[in-house]
């Protein structure tokens, strides 16, 4: 807290009263730490893959280029580590965005089921075209047959569920169940996102989704991750007036919850 006092004083010269001012300075100090905290984790996680790609590069050079055994296979860490880094900029693009409040929401009226469906229905393709090498799950959904009628920003939506679902798989073990559902109270709709993956320390739990919060960072960042995709999930919630969260038991798995304001309207609405 920051403070100044000024007294009031008449022109007889008697003090009449104090002013007292009083700021509290801790949330412009976290603001300016987080902003900090930002550019220096921004910074770091551009020098990292930057730095992997100087050192493959600088063997290739070397003579690694004549190698028909190594030369393929580090032009394709270059490669993926140049794919990481556009996805990051993509990503702090879109939360910058974000913050700017540049983007108002595009809403439209959606059928929020359908939506989730749909969602869903891309992962069960994905499924049927996966290669044998690729990581096996099965979705199970549980998800109201009744319409359910929101105004939402139908990309962002769609980028939420997606951003959850790819962690689900990503951090599922082989042959895994992930249960999805999709129920209304009477004025909330609340999505849930179940995995039966590795789970997240008790920890952790309250940092996931802060920007570039990874709980395991090597690990992460081999599966390609931003350490993003749960900070742009949270904004963009946010925007909508909902709320997201996760419950985790370590070794057991993870759920997400979206809560998203409803109200669900009666037939004279529409007269
Ligand atoms: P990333 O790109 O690294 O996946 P996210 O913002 O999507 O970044 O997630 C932040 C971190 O939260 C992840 O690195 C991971 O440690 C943890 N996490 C997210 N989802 C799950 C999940 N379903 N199971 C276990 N850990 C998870």
């Amino acid at each position: 807290l920051q403070g100044g006092f000024s007294l009031i004083q008449r022109e007889t010269g008697f003090i009449s009263g104090i002013v007292c001012v009083l700021h509290d300075i801790t949330e412009q100090e976290k603001i300016e730490r987080e902003r900090r905290d930002f550019v220096s984790n921004v910074s770091h996680e551009l020098r990292t893959p930057l730095t992997s790609m100087k050192s493959y590069l600088e063997a290739l050079i070397d003579g690694a280029w004549q190698d028909p055994a190594i030369a393929p296979k580090f032009l394709q860490v270059t490669q993926e580590e140049t794919d990481r880094m556009i996805r990051m900029i993509s990503d702090l693009l879109n939360l910058s965005r974000m913050d700017a409040s540049e983007s108002t929401l595009a809403l439209e009226y959606v059928n929020i089921n359908r939506l989730f469906n749909h969602v869903l229905d891309r992962f069960d393709m994905m499924i049927q075209s996966a290669d044998q090498f690729e990581k096996k799950y099965t979705i199970k959904r549980e998800i109201t047959n009744r319409q359910i009628w929101m105004e939402i920003d139908t990309d962002k939506m769609i980028q939420v569920f997606d951003n959850i679902m790819n962690n689900a798989l990503k951090y599922s073990p082989e042959g895994g169940v992930i249960n999805c559902s999709l129920k209304e109270t009477h004025d909330n709709v609340i999505i849930s996102i179940t995995d039966e993956g590795m789970g997240i320390p008790k920890k952790d739990l309250p940092h996931i989704f802060d920007r570039f919060y990874r709980v395991d960072k090597a690990r992460a960042r081999s599966m390609g991750g931003t350490g993003l995709g749960l900070a742009i999930s949270k904004e963009a919630i946010e925007k909508h007036n909902g709320k997201i969260w996760a419950n985790s038991i370590e070794g057991e798995g993870t759920t997400f919850y979206i809560l998203l304001p409803y109200v669900p309207y009666e037939e004279d609405d529409w007269e």
